[in-house]
């Protein structure tokens, strides 16, 4: 079983605060801050460029990666660290694509976060090999592959609304028709029991800084089957993927491992935080996470249509369908947002009128979610959200 209070201690949580939108910033691991100190002053400052070997740097990005694998259903020596998502992403569509040479089609859905869709418009471009992206309502991406389709490309829980595809389901419908799946899991990990092995996903990326905790600007995570693995092209062809980064061949020759999807120097000091955060998982039960975050979500939910009717649901009632997030559309959601972070409940607001909170039982509880909804209720029942300073738009929402 998991102890829930004690992952709680383990976090530096402003006082006053409850936080629901660590499904954007998962909050500062209490240890990060030692480990970080160490980094910069022991390794960086004592040990300078010995520190790649002496402290391990070099072999960060596998080794980190082996510990995000059993978070994700993966197989040791199927993950690596480095760069954002949007570039793993990329990574693994290129790949994909060279894949599947004679199929033309990028499938999608209309619920992907953009990044991804930009990304896939901008591989297209550069190809130059009349490759498209065709891009579906989320219910009808089932019915939308076939045989043309080389890859499907979906997030598994939509950040909107946390509605959650199929993730078995969609995956053997591509493999039967021909196509390869990837999968981005940036509101997966860490939120829910994800099985890429079991699903035999042939490529998932996701990011470390939202339900795992590493912090603004972690490096992303790539996952690709072990029977794939051989056979990916890297697209981002860069010397510390290649076989032998340090015999300095002026030819590219991929390694035959997961590095192979390494590009360059990797980010150490942040990996480090991240190394700190992933420790907290090691007494976590995905399951026992799994049922918790669903009873979070629907104390929250019961309690805010209870109290604030003019607030409608806009993520799957079904709590089988969703990720750790639940999404209320309210018109004037912006303001509203503003007002209730400015009485200490920080979720965020996403476009044109979604106010989205997400539920991380690492560090949240009932008696938070039952407060976050009282405040919420008093802030639409005052009319708070009519107050001006809060309509103004900031840059990050
Ligand atoms: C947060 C998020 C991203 C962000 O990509 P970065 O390259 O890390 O900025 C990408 N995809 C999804 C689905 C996300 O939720």
């Amino acid at each position: 079983m998991t102890d829930f209070a004690a992952t709680r201690a383990k976090f530096h949580l402003p006082e006053g605060v409850i936080y629901l939108d660590g499904n954007s910033l998962g909050p500062l691991p209490k240890s990060a801050r030692e480990r970080a100190r160490r980094a910069i002053e022991d390794e960086w400052g004592e040990m300078l460029i010995r520190a790649w070997n002496a402290a391990g740097w070099m072999d960060q990005p596998r080794r980190v990666g082996d510990r995000i694998a059993p978070l994700i259903g993966a197989q040791p020596g199927t993950v690596v660290m480095g760069d954002t998502l949007s570039i793993k992403m990329y990574q693994a569509l290129a790949a994909t694509l060279a894949m599947r040479p004679e199929r033309k089609v990028v499938l999608s859905d209309t619920g992907n976060f953009p990044t991804d869709l930009y990304m896939a418009e901008g591989l297209i471009r550069s190809l130059a090999r009349g490759h498209v992206l065709k891009t579906v309502a989320p219910e009808g991406v089932e019915a939308a592959i076939d045989e043309s389709v080389a890859a499907l490309m979906l997030t598994h829980v939509d950040y909107g609304s946390g509605r959650m595809h199929d993730m078995a389901k969609l995956t053997e419908k591509a493999h039967a028709a021909g196509a390869l799946a990837i999968w981005d899991l940036a509101h997966s990990a860490g939120a829910l029991p994800v099985d890429l092995a079991g699903c035999k996903v042939d490529f998932a990326a996701g990011c470390t800084y939202k339900y795992l905790n590493g912090g603004p600007g972690a490096p992303a995570f790539i996952y690709v089957r072990p029977d794939h693995i051989e056979k990916a092209q890297p697209a981002l062809s860069g010397w510390l993927g290649h076989a032998a980064p340090f015999d300095f061949d002026l030819a590219y020759r991929p390694a035959r491992s997961i590095e192979r999807m390494r590009v360059g120097t990797p980010p150490v000091v942040q990996m480090t935080i991240l190394e700190a955060a992933l420790d907290i998982w090691d007494d976590v039960d995905m399951a026992a996470l799994r049922a918790r975050s669903i009873e979070l979500s629907e104390l929250f939910i019961r309690d805010v249509e209870a109290r604030c009717p003019a607030l409608s649901l806009a993520s799957p009632r079904d709590p089988a369908r969703r990720g750790s997030q639940v999404s209320f559309r309210f018109e004037h959601g912006y303001a509203a947002m503003r007002a209730l972070i400015a009485r200490g409940v920080i979720g965020d607001f996403r476009s044109p009128d979604r106010m989205r909170f997400g539920f991380a039982p690492l560090y949240i509880g009932e008696a938070d979610v039952r407060r976050a909804a009282d405040i919420l209720a008093g802030v639409i029942e005052g009319g708070a959200w009519n107050d001006p300073v809060y309509m103004t738009r900031e840059a990050v929402t």
